[in-house]
């Protein structure tokens, strides 16, 4: 599926930005939003999002994305101690919002959160893949 025009438009991201609906708020400021996801992997599992509407990260402005990792530190720290977790996984997914956002899930050593699919590659497509990839940079 691909995301219509007034999907990425109107967001239920963007109607929390704007107060239209609730959201457990773990951190606000002018530039960025923080709120515990509505369908946590772990307890404490937060979103944080610019309160300017992007779609993908490779959208948003280098100064803009910058300042957003450094913020998303800050709220590791917090997670850490809140939650007593030995880690903080960082994900970016963007499957069911377009309004990019970073996950902050509590995470723990020992336990398996997230259930990852794994491929194989045929003999020979790894190195072609890499290839490909390397000439697309
Ligand atoms: P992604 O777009 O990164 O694949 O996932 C979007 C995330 O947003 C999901 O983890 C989902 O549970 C969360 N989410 C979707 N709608 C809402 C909502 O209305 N409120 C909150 N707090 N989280 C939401």
């Amino acid at each position: 599926m691909r995301y219509t025009e007034e999907m990425q438009n109107d967001t239920i991201f963007g109607k929390i930005i704007r107060g239209e609906i609730p959201a457990t708020k773990v951190y606000e400021d002018d530039q960025f939003l923080a709120f515990l996801d509505i369908n946590p992997v772990t307890k404490g599992h937060t979103l944080l999002m610019p309160k300017e509407h992007f779609v993908w990260v490779q959208d948003v402005p280098d100064e803009l994305l910058g300042s957003i990792f450094i913020k998303a530190k800050s709220l590791i720290e917090s997670l850490k101690k809140a939650t007593s977790c030995d880690l903080v996984e960082v994900v970016i997914q963007g499957k069911d919002v377009p309004h990019f956002h970073i996950h902050l899930i509590p995470g723990f050593i020992n336990h398996q959160n997230a259930v990852w699919e794994h491929v194989s590659y045929s003999e020979g497509e790894k190195e072609f893949l890499a290839e490909k990839i390397k000439s697309a940079l």
